[in-house]
């Protein structure tokens, strides 16, 4: 026996069809007697549709953003788990398994006030537990929301029902966490970039942060960060496989992707995957003061207006008085960050501001390179092999990343993912 938390994304509940075959997956799991909860998402579309409600509503003159009352945006965009969770416990019941929906605030999953964007605090499982062990009950619960301190209902951020899922693993101590969406897994690449690109059987919750922060969009970059935190081992599967095939309700081993603590992952390769993020731009500050100071005093005006810097590049000065600064933003930032910076001109003391849209920023990950050499020796010599010019690079850990013309990104991920023998099994 087991106590395993089943979380199903929106496209897997997109119709009443689907959210039968749903309770079909869940009722396998039940069957073989193991204690479950479900997470689920709105159907797919639906939370789009209430939030383009809120931006279409007329509102008090100057207010144009849908978030100018947080409070009634998560009113309305938390109702479409609401309608899922119900309409999913219904359809256990149909197959026989006693289901209860909840809602964020009857469990309570605590959040913190930030309304719209809020994280979770608390999460008091006591009586999911008690009803999984008393009755057999399957807790169906409403995602991407909580209860604020304000005692109001707030959501998690886009995406966030992959966050209440982990968020309620860690609540009720499970003992797995399983994804459904609508890919069976993570893959080295983008399967739509290189078609080689191969399903990792497992992958360590600090790559996967990298995968899902660098634009692969598998999971909220939070749920991640949560399942890393308290060591959650969550498995990425596809809800439309067949719920009765063989193998599904392997214990151990279910058809997807693991990601767990890089302990458990026995042979670990040197990297693990490319990825990419599309619509960077660049901007450099030309013969920047080379003092203390100026660092702070570009960067504080770009984060006080909500603008998010990526890589940053500083050289060391020639001559100990001037340097140049470059740094990314996303493409749709950079007239704001422009601007911003065309105020502080005098205040941070540069001579000429470049800018550049249309660059994509190209990865490789894998927590293999801490203990091996030529990782990045190795990215630069392919690059340079098709001609692919470099403008700049930055590095981590587990990470080497590079940034290139837009018009080079799938060259350079089909590239990259070759160079390391990843398209190899
Ligand atoms: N329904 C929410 C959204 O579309 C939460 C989720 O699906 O994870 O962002
Ligand atoms: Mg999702």
């Amino acid at each position: 026996m087991a106590r395993i938390v089943m979380k199903f994304g929106g496209t897997s509940v997109a119709d009443l069809d689907r959210i039968h075959n749903v309770a079909r997956h869940v009722k396998r799991e039940v069957d073989a007697g193991h204690q479950v909860a479900v997470v689920v998402s709105a159907m797919a579309g639906k939370t789009n549709e209430l939030v383009g409600w809120v931006q279409n509503m007329p509102k008090v003159t100057g207010a144009n953003s849908p978030f100018y009352d947080a409070r009634e945006y998560d009113a309305i965009v938390a109702s479409g788990e609401q309608v899922t969770s119900g309409l999913l416990a219904i359809a256990l019941q149909s197959l026989g398994v006693n289901a209860r929906s909840w809602q964020g605030w009857q469990i309570p999953i605590k959040t913190d006030s930030a309304h719209g964007a809020a994280r979770i605090e608390d999460i008091d499982g006591t009586e999911l537990i008690r009803r999984m062990e008393e009755e057999s009950q399957v807790a169906v619960v409403a995602g991407f929301q909580g209860i604020g301190p304000d005692n109001r209902i707030a959501t998690l951020g886009r995406g966030g029902s992959d966050t209440s899922a982990v968020a309620i693993a860690a609540g009720i101590k499970a003992d797995r966490c399983d994804i459904y969406t609508d890919v069976d897994g993570v893959y080295t690449t983008d399967p739509r970039v290189e078609p080689k690109a191969r399903r990792l059987k497992k992958i360590a919750f600090e790559e996967m942060l990298e995968m899902a922060s660098l634009g692969a969009k598998v999971l909220q970059v939070r749920s991640v960060e949560l399942a890393m935190v308290h060591k959650v081992r969550t498995f990425v599967r596809s809800s439309f496989d067949d719920p009765d095939a063989p193998g599904m309700g392997d214990l151990m081993n279910p058809p997807g992707t693991l990601i767990c603590d890089e302990d458990e992952i026995v042979e670990q390769e040197v990297v693990t995957g490319i990825a990419y993020a599309k619509d960077e731009a660049q901007i450099s500050l030309r013969r920047v003061a080379d003092r203390p100071g100026v660092s702070a005093a570009i960067f504080g005006p770009l984060a006080e207006n909500h603008i998010n810097v990526d890589m940053i590049v500083q050289n060391i000065s020639e001559d100990g008085s001037r340097t140049d600064i470059t740094f990314t933003v996303p493409s749709g930032d950079l007239d704001k960050a422009m601007a911003v910076l065309g105020k502080q001109k005098d205040a941070i003391g540069y001579d000429v501001i470049q800018s550049e849209r249309g660059l994509v920023k190209v990865s490789v990950i894998g927590i293999g390179m801490r203990s091996h050499a030529g990782v990045a020796a190795s990215a630069f010599q392919a690059l340079a092999g098709k001609g692919i010019n470099i403008k700049a690079i930055t590095t981590s850990e587990i990470k080497i990343s590079v940034l290139i013309d837009e018009a080079y990104a799938e060259l350079a991920v089909r590239t990259l993912h070759s160079c390391y023998g990843l398209d190899k099994s």
